[in-house]
């Protein structure tokens, strides 16, 4: 079977198509033929690496899939061969304090596909059947895909982190990549007033679209946090989206109110951050990181995915082959939306 992977960390010349065993499932898995694959930016950290990263090769990348069971492991009676299914890509021991209450995105032996273990780019992947759901006959396998991971992920930090209520205001650093447009489209869907921060008049025209109530473009004269201030007569916003980091972290705190949260699932653009502690204590803001979602969260936001109460943003689809362009276009910062494989 044909899979998309690396051997070694680097550029994207390293990525390569190449031809590996068919994998076994083993007790409670299953093995899937994938449909559907979609790229996320971890694809990009995982292939360039990082200290301390251990990755056994070749290694597999991808997070999100969607496709048919094709065998099923020992013990798992719960699914058929052929049930069209999606996977939360978040794979946790089911054993540790941390499962057993319910939260296994904070598994002591956390991980995720395609970056601790094999990931989704391939024609066919082994995963626990307990990742599963099933897909409904009118969502496609490349709308499952591209919203598996960012939209468990966008759900997890609003709404059981941040408690995001009806009313409040809602500003999203960002206007194209994957969990900007989950955020968005999930904070108006709880009601929210929703400004977005984007690099171009045609990404925000887009998330406008999506339903966005106003824009700001990220290079306005006087800077895009004394806009956001000025548009919320010198008030703020209740909860911030800030996935770039240091370019943004603290005109982020300072566009937040009293009582502000500001939410935070990576950094594309930076790690490290240094912030005014007084922002914090004067203004009463809290920093709420969370990374994936647990499985009920994925369950309940994929629901509202099937209901069709959310959609699966998806810029462009592109076969296995073609993964590098895929891939390209996304490091260029040129997607609104998922660039999504089908295989
Ligand atoms: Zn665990």
């Amino acid at each position: 079977m044909r899979a998309a992977l690396i051997r070694e960390h680097g550029d994207l010349e390293k990525v390569e198509i190449a031809v590996l065993p068919m994998p076994e499932p083993g007790p409670g898995e299953v093995r899937l033929r994938v449909r559907a694959a979609a790229l996320n930016y971890l694809d990009i950290w995982v292939r360039n690496g990082w200290p301390g990263i251990k990755l056994s090769y070749p290694h597999i990348l991808g997070a999100d899939a969607a496709g048919t069971i094709d065998a099923l492991g020992e013990g798992v009676q719960d699914w058929e061969i052929g049930a069209r299914v999606a996977v939360d890509p978040t794979i946790s021991c089911g054993e540790c304090e941390f499962c057993r209450a319910g939260w296994e995105n904070r598994c002591v032996r956390f991980r995720l596909m395609g970056e601790h273990v094999s990931g989704t780019f391939a024609e066919y992947i082994t995963v626990p059947a307990r990742n599963l759901i099933a897909l409904p006959e009118h969502v496609s396998f490349a709308e499952a895909a591209a919203a598996s991971l960012v939209f468990v992920t966008a759900w997890h930090s609003l709404i059981t982190r941040a408690n995001l209520r009806p009313g409040e205001l809602v500003l999203i650093i960002g206007a194209g990549g994957g969990v900007n447009t989950a955020s968005l489209q999930i904070a108006k869907l709880t009601g929210c007033t929703v400004y977005v921060v984007g690099s171009s008049e045609d990404k925000l025209a887009k998330a406008q679209a999506l339903g966005a109530d106003a824009t700001i473009l990220r290079d306005v004269e006087g800077g895009w946090s004394r806009a956001v201030y000025q548009l919320t007569a010198k008030r703020g916003v209740d909860v911030v989206v800030d996935n770039v980091g240091a370019p943004t972290y603290n005109d982020s705190l300072r566009a937040l109110a009293r009582g502000g949260r500001l939410v935070t699932v990576g950094n594309t653009g930076g790690a490290k951050v240094e912030i005014d502690n007084r922002l914090i204590f004067g203004k009463h803001l809290s920093i709420l990181g969370s990374t994936m979602g647990p499985h009920r969260d994925y369950v309940r936001v994929m629901r509202l995915l099937f209901k069709g109460k959310l959609k699966a943003v998806i810029d462009a689809t592109y076969p296995l082959d073609e993964v590098r362009t895929a891939m390209a276009r996304m490091e260029a910062g040129d997607l609104f939306g998922k660039a999504v494989l089908e295989l």
